[in-house]
This record gives structure tokens, C-alpha cells and sequence, in this order.
């Protein structure tokens, strides 16, 4: 059984939380949501980092393609996280809980000042009970302080926060020996030792068409993480409950190890 005091954080991506239109997968977002507040109840303290503010907000937009331009891209998420976050309230305050937003770009978290007040806010969530609700702030982020993805931004976050874990939902079972969709008799890598340079290989391909990511900048947050001794699961989001089967220590996704200090 899993250590009910337990810090944990648990990022979900666009695959997950919105269909290919961009409309919202509310079956997805339920059970999230459900597990998630379930966890909180045990006393596991949660902190979820939620992609999806521009996939969300081409769909809620009626926008044909993810827009090419930045302004684009900066407007569409303006949109998409007002919509994620009204979900995340309404869903969560029906188990009564409370969720409090936090938006970050690269400079807040690389520069010393802002990195503690970053921190401090954190802890007075957690203080509070409330789970913290994490994206990166899209509306404007510009190249230059952009992490990008969420799979990175995630990882700062488990090290900020000192989690025991970092759960990575996606839209596969986990790492593959080979590409699965090319190789039907591809197998799942149950637990990563160590990230090798073949492991890093394997992760090779993009991702989704409203997301971005794909398995190469999971397995940089796994190593991000497990730098700072916290190990990653990589999990399929289509079964939220399996972040209980994790937390249990059953064998479902990747599991990357933390590096032995
Ligand atoms: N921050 C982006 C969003 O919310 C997603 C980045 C990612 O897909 O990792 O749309």
C-alpha cells in the first residue's frame, strides 16, 4: 500500500484531456478528477500540471488548426485555460475541494527570487489543502522563456516542491522496445534503471497534433526528476485509476528510477 503522506505530482496532457477536435474529454477529466480527490481525502498532497489550455482553446475557439503564429498560440491558451480551470473548479468542488491556479514561465522558476516565491506559494496551498494547478503561462510565454511542454515544466515542479513522485499520464501504456504503431510486437519497459542512450533513443518521435511532448521529453523529465532522486511513472491517462495501481506498486506503465545518490 502506498504511503498516504505522500507528495505527488501528476501531469496530464492534451491527449488526455481533449479529443482531436479540441473539445473537452470530460469522461477523461471526471475520473482525473475523481482519483485525484480521492487521493487528496487519504492525505496524499496532490499536485496536478494540466496541459491543454491551447488544445482546449482551439476547440473552444472553432479554430480549424492549431495556430503557426505565437500570437495565435498566446490567445488560443488565454481562452483554453479559463475553460480548463472553470472544469477543474467545478469538478473538484464537487468532492469539496479547492484548487488554486498557478501559471509559469521559464524565468520563474531559474531565477533564485522568484524560484522561492514560487515555493512559498506552493507551500501555502498545501498549507491551506488546497491542490495547485499548474501550466505554463502560454499567454506570454514568448521563445525565449518557454519551457514548451509540460512534461519538463512538470519535473521543475516535482523538484520545487520536493514530491516523492512524478506521474506522467499520456496517451500509450508507457516506454515501448519499439515504436508500436510501426511494430504490433513492440513490448512495454516495465521499469527503467537507468535513462541510457538507448533508452533515449526508443523515446525518438513527436507528439499529438494539439499537444506537443511525445515520449522524448518524458524521458527528459524522468531524468530531471530522477536527478533530484524523485522516480517518474509514465501511465496511459486514458485509465486515471492506475495512478492508484502506481502508488500501489503494481506493475502498469514505465517506471523510471530515480538516480542512486
Ligand atoms: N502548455 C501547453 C498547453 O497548456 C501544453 C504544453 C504541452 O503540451 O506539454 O496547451
Amino acid at each position: 500500500m502506498f504511503n498516504f503522506n505522500a507528495r505527488i505530482v501528476v501531469k496530464v496532457g492534451t491527449s488526455t484531456l481533449a479529443y482531436s477536435n479540441g473539445k473537452t474529454n470530460l469522461r477523461h477529466m471526471e475520473e482525473l478528477v475523481r482519483v485525484l480527490a480521492d487521493l487528496h481525502n487519504s492525505g496524499v498532497q496532490v499536485a496536478l500540471v494540466s496541459s491543454g489550455a491551447i488544445g482546449v482553446g482551439i476547440g473552444k475557439l472553432g479554430l480549424a488548426v492549431r495556430p503557426g503564429d505565437t500570437p495565435g498560440r498566446q490567445a488560443a491558451s488565454a481562452v483554453g485555460q479559463c475553460e480548463l480551470m472553470f472544469i477543474y473548479d467545478k469538478m473538484f468542488g464537487e468532492y469539496g475541494h479547492t484548487v488554486g491556479q498557478l501559471l509559469i514561465t521559464k524565468n520563474d522558476v531559474d531565477d533564485a527570487e522568484r524560484r522561492d516565491n514560487l515555493v512559498n506559494a506552493f507551500e501555502k496551498l498545501f498549507a491551506y489543502g488546497a491542490i495547485p494547478i499548474i501550466n505554463e503561462n502560454d499567454s506570454v510565454a514568448v521563445d525565449e522563456i518557454v519551457y514548451g511542454d509540460n512534461d519538463n515544466l512538470s519535473a521543475q515542479v516535482a523538484r520545487l516542491i520536493g514530491a516523492d513522485m512524478l506521474i506522467i499520464l499520456t496517451d500509450r501504456d508507457g516506454l515501448y522496445d519499439a515504436d508500436p504503431a510501426l511494430h504490433p510486437a513492440a513490448k512495454r519497459i516495465p521499469v527503467v534503471e537507468e535513462i541510457t542512450e538507448d533508452i533515449v533513443r526508443l523515446a525518438g518521435g513527436a507528439g499529438s497534433q494539439l499537444g506537443t511532448g511525445g515520449m522524448t521529453t518524458k524521458i527528459q523529465a524522468a531524468r530531471l526528476a530522477g536527478e533530484a532522486g524523485i522516480c517518474t511513472a509514465v501511465i496511459n491517462g486514458s485509465r486515471p485509476r492506475d495512478i492508484y495501481h502506481v502508488l500501489e506498486g503494481q506493475d502498469v506503465g514505465t517506471i523510471f528510477k530515480a538516480v542512486k545518490k
